[in-house]
């Protein structure tokens, strides 16, 4: 049978990393299996679900390449097919209406509170024929089986069995007539033919009433994987209060969806000791009995490391795709008016950890420089440093070929006729074409920079500081 995974957010908010890992996990098996993806949005819950959340969770997919094969489905356009089941299990007598009202249940809940016993609702309403108004409300509940037990093995927790009578009649349909998650999530994941559902398992207290409503419906039950949640560096759970949570969040910061990939597959998974992993081996090397059982921390450190680690060693065709976004959210819009991306991230994929601080770094080369680096003017720009970028501007206008070496051999020539060391002549110059002391090798800064510019801005710069 083919394999069929799906992930199925709601959207009430951006994607975390706990859902980004939970959407890599399905992704990677279905990968791994040669099978389908499905992306679902369960937007049932409509007070809480956003267009803006279901806009941020696709960007997020669709940054990270979590490419889906089939959706997105939207829970909110089947009320007509959830409305169908229902129907069909009313008739078969394995749903029933239920008119208690609120104080009710309530008030059954306190009492078997005070009598120490498990507030469940007591099937009040499933023999009840009697008559009731029209404009009576009503939710509708799953009549779940008084005896014996559900039983299911886990692929991560292993066998895991519930007593029936420990479960509730679920509500399946609230009073205004909408489906809820429980109920839904099976008619989906039955229509769109899951083998394997992987989830959090913050669901692995619904799973028994849900394998209740497969056999309910005679859909076969899918196999259930529940992942462990994610730490924070701290050991509680991963929250807010540990800053960027949310996969958006750490494009804006600079990381590679590469790196980020990377990251989370091995928060809950591994291959012996292996810490770096194409995506291409991921999906080669996925299984799901290899996932962890315990809850796994978060260590910024870490993907830190890995986003450095594919800065230097992904094609620089690759990065560059990721800077020009960066440079764009920074105000270059225009990219002909500086080098080609490739360059600079070539140029800058050592010196830099993050594609956000590569992309400020590179905004010199394509925008004008608005004011010098204080610090870099006060340390440099000494006496005889205007002399120094004079000798420049006359010997680099009559080079014929502007390239990185070209560069370099005449301004170590103006170094050695002015026996000066080359940060002498270096500096000056990398503050008059950047703005500041810090750029690649100076030849290199000059080629980024482009020749004109190089010869306009230490023209400029003589002015400035030659005044
Ligand atoms: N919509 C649920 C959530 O976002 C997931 C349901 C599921 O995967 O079964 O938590």
């Amino acid at each position: 049978m083919e394999v069929k995974t799906r992930f199925a957010p709601s959207p009430t908010g951006f994607l975390h990393v706990g859902g980004a890992r939970t959407a890599l996990f399905s992704w990677l098996y279905a990968k791994h299996c040669k099978g389908q993806f499905v992306l679902r949005i369960e937007d049932t819950d409509r007070e809480r679900s956003t267009q803006e959340a279901i806009d941020a969770i696709i960007d997020s997919m669709k940054w990270l390449e979590l490419n889906w094969d089939e959706g997105p489905y939207y829970q909110t356009k089947r009320f007509d097919r959830y409305r169908e089941v229902i129907d069909k299990l009313l008739a078969e007598g394995k749903a029933y209406k239920c008119y208690c009202t609120k104080e009710r249940v309530d008030a059954l809940r306190e009492e078997q509170k005070a009598k120490g016993l498990k507030q469940r609702y007591d099937g009040h309403c499933r023999d009840d024929h009697s008559e009731h108004s029209p404009d009576e409300p009503y939710v509708i509940r799953f009549r779940n089986p008084d005896d014996g037990v559900v039983a299911f093995d886990d692929m991560v927790k292993g066998h895991i069995e519930v007593k029936n009578s420990e479960l509730d009649d679920l509500i399946i349909q609230r009073s205004d007539g909408t489906p809820t998650y429980n109920f839904c999530v099976v008619v989906d994941d039955w229509d769109m033919g899951i083998t394997h559902v992987i989830r959090g398992d913050d669901h692995v207290n619904n799973t028994p009433r849900q394998i209740n409503i497969y056999k309910a419906l005679g859909a076969p039950v899918p196999v259930f994987c529940h992942l462990a949640m994610i730490l924070g560096d701290d050991g509680a759970k991963l929250s807010k209060r540990h800053g960027a949570v949310s996969v958006m969040q750490y494009r804006e910061d600079g990381f590679l969806p590469e790196a980020l990939l990377n990251y989370l597959v091995r928060l809950g998974w591994s291959h012996g000791d292996q810490e770096v992993f194409s995506v291409e081996e991921m999906i080669n090397l996925f299984t799901l009995d290899a996932i962890t059982k315990s809850a796994s921390g978060f260590n910024t450190k870490k993907l830190e490391w890995l986003n450095a680690h594919y800065m230097k060693s992904l094609p620089a065709q690759t990065v560059a795709k990721e800077l020009v976004w960066h440079l764009n959210r920074i105000g270059v819009t225009d990219l002909s008016l500086g080098p080609d991306p490739e360059l600079v991230v070539k140029n800058y994929c050592e010196r830099t950890h993050t594609l956000k601080e590569m992309a400020q770094k590179a905004l010199c080369y394509y925008q004008e420089i608005t004011e010098y680096d204080p610090a870099g003017v006060k340390k440099w720009m000494k006496e005889g440093s205007v002399d120094v970028l004079k000798d420049a501007l006359a010997t680099l206008s009559a080079l014929s070929s502007w390239d990185a070496q070209s560069i370099d051999a005449q301004l170590e020539i103006i170094a050695k006729n002015r026996e000066i060391g080359m940060g002498k002549v270096g500096q000056p110059l990398r503050i008059a074409v950047t703005g500041s002391a810090m750029s690649p090798g100076i030849g290199d800064t000059m080629m980024l920079v482009g020749r004109e510019r190089t010869l306009k801005r230490i023209e400029k710069a003589i002015e400035h500081f030659g005044a």
